[in-house]
């Protein structure tokens, strides 16, 4: 079927990968991503909700989060962390994909519908939407953090396709997920895709994610 939309994940995909800014808190706080992992993982067994899927779907504030972890973190290490600073570690650790962003503003300007695709963080909407022109290049944005739902949760594709939709109802035949090209950097959210019937593009690094996407789209 052809492509008539692409829509793409923000971090890992239009950034710098994600593991720089996570090193670099770890420099700034001493904390491996590791034990965050499991400080995260061990308030998710405890209270059955993930702290950071409660985060991304906009359900607890940044502040309550960082409490949270700061708490569980205390237990796992003999010291009080310091993470009032995370955001902004993680963001100068960040930098926009210029090859990927370039591909992305090509793809609009050849007339694909596009839309971006994020799991993020509430707080986080004015940091990470300076990193590039988001609405030149892309029509709409559905971001976890507004919408109570995150990848790879089928309710929150089906909400990107009704919006693309609605954005173009003049267009011939409303489009369907076949007709899109999915492009992220996390497994399970590309699996989620494939599931729904898009064709998708698992984002490794970025020669591979280029060279993939133009020959999904034929440029
Ligand atoms: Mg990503």
């Amino acid at each position: 079927m052809t492509i008539r939309a692409v829509i793409s994940d923000f971090g890992g995909v239009l950034t710098t990968p994600l593991m720089n800014s996570f090193a670099a808190v770890q420099d700034h706080t001493g904390i491996a991503p590791e034990v965050l992992g499991r400080a995260m993982q061990a308030v998710a067994e405890r209270e059955g909700k993930h702290p950071l899927f409660e985060l991304e779907k906009g359900n607890v504030t940044e502040a309550e989060f960082l409490s949270t972890l700061a708490a569980e973190l205390r237990d796992l290490l003999d010291h009080e962390p310091e993470l009032h600073r995370f955001r902004d570690v993680y963001f100068e650790a960040l930098d926009p994909n210029h090859e990927m962003v370039g591909l992305m503003r090509e793809v609009k300007g050849r007339g694909y519908r596009t839309a971006l695709l994020t799991n993020n963080v509430r707080e986080w909407e004015p940091l990470w939407r300076s990193m590039l022109p988001v609405d030149e290049i892309f029509e709409l944005v559905v971001d976890s953090a507004f919408v109570g739902m995150r990848k790879p949760e089928r309710g929150i594709y089906e909400l990107t396709l009704e919006r693309l939709r609605a954005h173009d109802p003049g267009e011939l035949g409303g489009l369907d997920f076949g007709e899109c090209l999915f492009v992220d950097d996390v497994d399970v959210n590309v699996e989620a895709a494939r599931e729904l019937g898009m064709q998708v593009v698992h984002f490794r690094e970025t020669e591979q994610a280029v060279a993939e996407v133009r020959a999904a789209l034929g440029l």
